[in-house]
């Protein structure tokens, strides 16, 4: 897996990673990840995570992780960002930045929700924090030979 590092972490400068949409910087999209984190519904693990799906119109859906009592029923950051993004209409996300808990530290989508965002584009770039830096790698890099019904090239 090779990281790309961007220096400063909120500076919003993508030289060292392929970040073609200047209008939303990575570290914009990780910011608005962090504070949807907090509407998350956490109340048996605490641990809050939230993820911000920019879409190729530009335009930014977000979703929280909600918790349930019967544990396997809850539903990850990133698949509820998903289903918000069916919802009004999307089929076309380019990135997603997902963070949860310590700040510093990445919070990578799970198993489950590295192959749900392959299903919507496999190329997706998934932004994640770091000390000091963030981490910007694609679905594939996270999930290889994702599981597909159709050929992949
Ligand atoms: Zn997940």
């Amino acid at each position: 897996m090779e990281e790309r590092s961007m220096g400063d972490r909120n500076s919003g400068d993508a030289k060292n990673f392929n970040w073609p949409w200047p209008d939303v910087p990575a570290a914009t999209l990780l910011k608005k990840a962090r504070a949807v984190a907090e509407r998350a519904y956490a109340p048996y693990s605490k641990f809050k995570v939230g993820a911000a799906l920019l879409m190729a119109d530009g335009s930014i859906v977000l979703g929280c992780n909600v918790e349930n009592s019967s544990y396997s029923m809850t539903i990850c950051a990133e698949r509820s960002a998903i289903a918000g993004m069916i919802s009004i209409g999307h089929l076309d996300p380019v990135a997603i930045a997902v963070a949860g808990g310590k700040s510093s530290t990445p919070c990578p989508p799970c198993g489950a929700c590295r192959q749900v965002l392959a299903e919507f584009n496999p190329d997706m770039q998934v932004v994640l924090e770091s000390p000091n830096r963030i981490i910007v790698m694609t679905v594939n890099e996270l999930l290889p030979l994702s599981f597909s019904l159709t050929e992949r090239k």
